[in-house]
């Protein structure tokens, strides 16, 4: 098969171009796009010889696409518009604008992509912004896809339901692309990523739903953690821990302040846990659902240290919570949940924060390899 020419826009850190690379299929990224500019030195410090646009997206002329000659569009555009937490202003949100703008732009290439892979969040797959997509991609000949996915179902101890919509240009029968997606073949999808399980996904989405508290967690959300940890597909969360740890153990403790405050609404994780919650940019800086912390001493039962605490002085409180050495995963180990090959690094100047933060903008990369590599098998 011929390289491809891939165009990555809304490019970030590059989570789509690290996919693209482990799926194994011969493809250059011809242009990659955003304006963020802590997250393009990212992307720039990995991929030196990457074509790196500093621009908006709706402000590059049609005719600059086309010299890019692109097989392939490789897109995660803004998700605040389509959150629950946020104010679902959908297309009606400035920020889906240049979305709106592609979607005006596709049809008038002067060569259709044969390939598109775009990723969003839950929440994505009832708004008008999906609409308008599914009906550009019908109109111009695509066959399609729309699956909702976590890492969990790729054996991966970290929680993450996005929506995916793959796309493939119909070459031989053009009314093919007429297919409701909920009619679409889902028999091409390898079983891991089977849309058709709404156990796993409906599991993900009231766990992300609710607040995640632990210890005010009602008996469903225990139950729910131990069929979590005991699924053996799931891989262990240890195994995605950096080696040597206990020396920079001091950066990553939680302060005893927010140990205090915020106790009863951490979710705690041990190494040999088959779960986490999702990291979303305020992790580090937040504590409530932003992520999972690390129970990184085993010798203090967890369900121990939580009895009765809320009748302790602060001064026991503080005692049990901090033998437990609850810690924050660190940015690399944030990366290895989230699928970056050891290669991926920040450059120096990059705070830890800021590592946070363009990590929980980011995506999981081993669920995107192996869509990319059932989109183009
Ligand atoms: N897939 C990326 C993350 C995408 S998050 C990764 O792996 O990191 C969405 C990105 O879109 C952000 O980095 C944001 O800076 C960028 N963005 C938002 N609006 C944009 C616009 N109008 N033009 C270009 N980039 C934009």
């Amino acid at each position: 098969m011929e390289s491809l020419r891939v165009l990555e826009l809304y490019s970030g850190i590059g989570g789509m171009h690290y996919a693209l690379k482990e799926s194994g299929i011969p493809g250059q990224v011809v242009a990659a796009i955003d304006i963020n500019t802590t997250t393009n030195q990212i992307y720039r410090h990995n991929f030196p010889d990457t074509p790196l646009w500093n621009k908006t997206i709706e402000g590059i002329p049609l005719d600059d696409f086309n010299k890019l000659s692109f097989d392939m569009i490789l897109m995660s555009p803004p998700c605040q518009p389509f959150t629950r937490i946020g104010l679902q202003g959908d297309i009606h949100d400035l920020r889906t604008k240049s979305f709106l703008y592609i979607l005006d732009v596709l049809p008038r290439l002067h060569k259709l992509p044969r390939f598109i892979l775009l990723e969003n969040v839950k929440g994505f797959e009832s708004s008008s912004a999906r609409n308008l997509l599914v009906k550009t991609l019908m109109e111009c000949g695509y066959t399609f896809q729309e699956i909702m996915v976590s890492p969990t179902s790729v054996g991966i101890p970290n929680s993450r339901l996005r929506y995916f919509l793959i796309a493939k240009i119909a070459t031989k029968n053009i009314s093919d692309a007429h297919a409701h997606p909920s009619e679409s073949d889902s028999s091409e999808l390898p079983t891991d990523l089977c849309p058709t399980c709404p156990s796993t996904c409906q599991l993900e989405e009231d766990m992300q739903g609710g607040r995640v508290l632990y210890k005010l967690e009602t008996a469903a959300d225990v139950q729910q953690k131990r069929n979590q940890n005991s699924n053996l597909s799931v891989r262990q969360i240890q195994d995605f821990l950096e080696p040597q740890m206990e020396a920079n153990l001091e950066n990553f403790l939680l302060p005893p302040k927010t140990l205090l405050r915020y106790a009863l609404l951490l979710d705690i994780v041990q190494p040999s846990s088959r779960r986490s919650v999702c990291f979303t940019k305020g992790y580090g800086r937040y504590v409530e659902g932003t992520g999972s912390v690390l129970q990184s001493c085993m010798e203090t039962e967890l369900e121990k240290a939580f009895t009765h605490l809320e009748q302790c002085s602060e001064e026991e409180k503080l005692k049990r919570l901090m033998k437990l050495k609850l810690r924050y995963f660190t940015p690399r180990e944030v990366a290895n949940l989230m699928g970056f090959s050891q290669s991926f690094c920040f450059p120096e100047q990059i705070s830890t924060r800021q590592q946070y933060k363009a990590l929980g903008n980011s995506l999981n990369v081993v669920v995107v390899t192996k869509l990319l590599q059932t989109l183009l098998s």
